[in-house]
């Protein structure tokens, strides 16, 4: 959740953009959990309150642990060396200093809240040392662990300076789950090579415990998605960014948090050498990239923000024409009918991450098309690419791949298309947030009359 303030100079909560939040929302209000989560900012601790049913539990950050632990340790160091270190990791002692203090504050915020014997499920990849240090206060807890984004192989994971440290805080959990069967593969046999640990099948042997690892593909509320693209005022804005487009033959549309995994650049310049070449023209074919805001302090994020405008700016500079751009480049955030408008009205949508735990914006613009076909470029390095097989799979480090992929979208029969499209949102509408949830709730062992505790 993110306090912001209104024109009015009122403050108020609200959801804050990212799968994550998008994922856990329903879940949440399901299960009546307490959300155990920072606040956003560097203010002090707010008192608990309730949110659109869910309690909030705020957990407060100061100016120095939103540098060091949250920019720093989980944003500069562990998110670049889980996504195959598409960026060189940083490692400082400081930042991890700063990781264990506020494991540590949400540890006792967890251990505090909780009832006896309660469930708590902790999320993602800035608290992986929460689960062993609640274990150490509250052994009548049952903890589960979900890690969003990839967990890699052994040889990069070795990197990190204190990788037993976080390895034993994860092996605190009953349950850890990851998106991908390798991921959880990767996690068990690190278990063995680093700690020495015992396992069979999914399971870690760890001081006379059972720790179960297993993957959990996340999904989207599909049902909820479906229904606003279906909104009679989310069709209408769709013709009208069409219009307003130019009423081009192919909109092609990205939409990502300007994040260096997400492969924005390549995507471009495939655009771009498409133009070159002649197989694309301006005013048939357009590319809307919408880049949300994302990390804006960390050098890595600066740095591809000045790379990706950069290149808008040579391709609107090159094949643009007054009035007609080539690319339509917005760098904020939009609401969620505005977004599903965009998917509603692009032809082509490219999903080309370099490395992606799951990447829900290949899940919610399928959701989105109805009968009308669509084409989904999916990046084989997401998560998504092992249940969205009738998406048009493309390898990001090919160039002439992904200009190939984009080609063959664009080409592709009406009737094949919708073909594709139907099978994948079959898949979506069973396999959704819903589901994602009560599968891991399962395997931990919590049945549905409990409620759990969320961290
Ligand atoms: P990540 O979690 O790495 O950001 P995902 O694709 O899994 O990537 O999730 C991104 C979420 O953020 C999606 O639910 C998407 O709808 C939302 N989102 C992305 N860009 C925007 C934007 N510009 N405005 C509002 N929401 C956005």
């Amino acid at each position: 959740m993110d306090e912001v303030t209104l024109p009015s100079g009122e403050r108020q909560w609200r959801p804050s953009p990212g799968g994550l939040v998008t994922a856990l929302h329903p879940v949440l209000t399901e299960h009546r959990g307490t959300w155990i989560g920072w606040a956003g900012g560097d203010g002090p601790a707010h008192e608990p309150f309730e949110l659109e049913g869910i309690n909030i539990h705020p957990v407060p950050l100061s100016a120095d642990e939103l540098e060091r632990y949250y920019e720093g340790q989980s944003n500069a160091t562990i998110w670049p060396l889980y996504h195959d270190a598409v960026e060189t990791p940083v490692y400082k002692r400081r930042w991890r200093d700063s990781y264990r203090a506020v494991n540590q504050r949400f540890a006792e915020a967890a251990a505090d809240v909780a009832a006896e014997g309660a469930t708590v499920w902790v999320q993602d990849y800035q608290l992986q040392l929460v689960p062993a240090m609640l274990r150490e206060m509250r052994p009548d807890l049952r903890i589960g662990f979900f890690l969003h984004i990839p967990f890699p192989p052994i040889e990069l994971f070795m990197q990190m300076p204190f990788r037993a440290e976080i390895l034993r805080g994860l092996l605190g959990a009953d349950l850890v789950g990851f998106q991908q069967r390798l991921a959880a593969q990767n996690f068990v046999r690190l278990a063995r090579h680093l700690l020495g640990l015992r396992y069979e099948g999914q399971s870690i042997q760890v001081d006379g415990r059972k720790v179960k690892a297993g993957a959990f593909p996340i999904s989207i509320d599909t049902k909820e998605m479906e229904r606003l693209a279906a909104d009679p005022s989310v069709q209408a804005r769709a013709k009208q960014i069409r219009a307003e487009l130019g009423d081009p033959k192919t909109v092609i549309l990205g939409v990502d948090r300007l994040d260096y995994t997400k492969g924005i650049e390549l995507r471009l310049k495939a655009f771009r050498e498409l133009l070159a070449d002649g197989k694309l023209n301006v005013g048939d074919a357009v590319m809307v990239q919408v880049a949300t805001p994302s990390r804006e302090r960390v050098e890595h994020y600066q740095t591809l923000r000045v790379k990706v405008e950069r290149e808008v700016g040579r391709i609107n500079g090159e094949f643009g024409k007054v009035g007609t751009p080539a690319v339509h480049y917005l760098h904020q955030s939009v609401s969620k009918q505005e977004l599903a408008a965009m998917y509603a009205a692009a032809d082509v949508m490219m999903v080309t991450p370099l490395r992606d735990g799951m990447n829900l914006v290949a899940k919610e613009y399928i959701a989105c098309r109805g009968d009308t076909g669509g084409a989904l470029i999916l990046s084989e390095f997401a998560g998504a690419a092992t249940e969205l097989r009738q998406s048009f799979l493309c390898n990001p480090h090919d160039p002439d791949g992904v200009k190939d992929a984009l080609l063959r979208a664009i080409s592709a029969e009406p009737a094949e298309l919708k073909r594709r499209m139907r099978v994948m949102q079959r898949h979506l509408r069973t396999h959704d947030v819903a589901r994602w949830a009560r599968t891991f709730l399962d395997e931990l062992g919590v049945d549905d009359t409990e409620k759990p505790q969320d961290d």
